[in-house]
């Protein structure tokens, strides 16, 4: 059992109450290598942003779960060396989907978990997560939960169609589990094809695809039922059509690529929600560098030279949506 405490990361708690009063959200970044935890670090250091290190269950099987938390561990330290007196770390698990992978990485070092039993019919939804936060509250780990299910793929997470959380259901919910935050579907997606061409209308202009509006009135709505409750927004990434164009360009093929429009993503980090996760935005950030480098250099084949880059461009990236989207810079001095 190692504690995350002795690791130098914090749990949400605390994080979420000071994002709702002031009307920002923390940024909640998946992270899978050291390229990707480098940039996270480097922008979250330099914006002085509180942010949440997320890991998936595919992440945990990519990059191995001992390697993982120490790199979470050298996250801290690296923050700290780069000026950053009091660095505000989560490590969160991402759509834990048992108790027993929840209460693996509590035990391992986390200072958040989700239990996503969104799949679930209600009563058990409710009696997994219940499970869950019992377990992780003795340690003072927090729990995320989710009521409602998004469309889209993410790992190993996939649903066709997506169902909106109903309000009606979420202070039932909360209090009978006693979870600490909540993360609801009102139209947000995982993926970068969030939406079908035909679920879009096209700029007459430029005729690149607009998607359709988040569902703020069920958020609205949620927010009046439980007020002061953190809620959670997932597939939340804005993909960028920069990048889209620039992977299009180097030799890629996304093509109707589409995500989440950064204003509406400003209009939800002002309310009640206070994470937002991106991940398909570095994911495709790090492939546009990387298929840059590529084209322009097929000589190349230093790692550090492309995967540099690619560092460079999600550093960006991060600081971009800590600044200009989530709010979050100077919260964590
Ligand atoms: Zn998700």
């Amino acid at each position: 059992m190692v504690s995350y405490k002795e690791l130098g990361l914090v749990n949400t708690r605390e994080m979420f109450a000071k994002a709702i009063k002031g009307g920002y959200a923390i940024p909640a970044f998946n992270f899978n290598n050291m390229e990707q935890l480098q940039a996270i670090i480097k922008a979250s250091a330099e914006t002085k942003s509180p942010v949440i290190l997320q890991v998936s269950k595919g992440a945990r099987n990519y990059a191995n779960q001992t390697l993982l938390r120490y790199m979470a561990q050298g996250a801290v330290e690296y923050a700290k060396e780069l000026g950053w007196e009091h660095p505000q770390i989560c490590l969160h698990l991402d759509h834990g989907d048992s108790f027993e992978l929840c209460k693996s990485c509590v035990d391992f070092g986390f200072s958040s978990v989700m239990i996503d039993a969104s799949s679930l019919p209600y009563e058990e939804n409710i009696a997994l997560t219940k499970k869950v936060v019992d377990y992780a509250h003795q340690y003072d780990v927090t729990v995320e939960a989710e009521l409602g299910v998004l469309a889209g793929v993410e790992d190993e997470v996939a649903s066709e169609v997506s169902h909106y959380t109903k309000p009606e259901e979420v202070v039932d919910f909360a209090t009978r589990t006693g979870c600490d935050s909540l993360a609801i579907s009102i139209g947000t997606s995982h993926g970068a094809y969030k939406f079908t061409p035909e679920q879009c209308t096209r700029d007459p202009k430029t005729g690149k695809l607009v998607p359709p509006p988040l569902a703020f009135d069920v958020l609205d709505a949620i927010m009046e039922q439980l007020p002061g409750f953190p809620i959670v927004l997932h597939g939340s990434s804005s993909v960028p059509q920069e990048y889209v164009d620039m992977i299009n360009q180097y030799g890629g093929k996304l093509p109707d690529a589409v995500g989440i429009p950064e204003e509406q993503l400003r209009k939800a980090a002002a309310s009640a929600v206070c994470k937002i996760n991106i991940d398909s935005d570095s994911r495709l950030a790090f492939t546009a560098a990387v298929r840059k480098v590529f084209a322009e250099k097929p000589g190349e084949f230093d790692p550090r030279k492309y995967c540099g880059p690619a560092r460079d461009l999600m550093e960006e990236l991060y600081k971009h949506k800590i600044i200009n989207v989530l709010g979050s810079d100077g919260k964590a001095e």
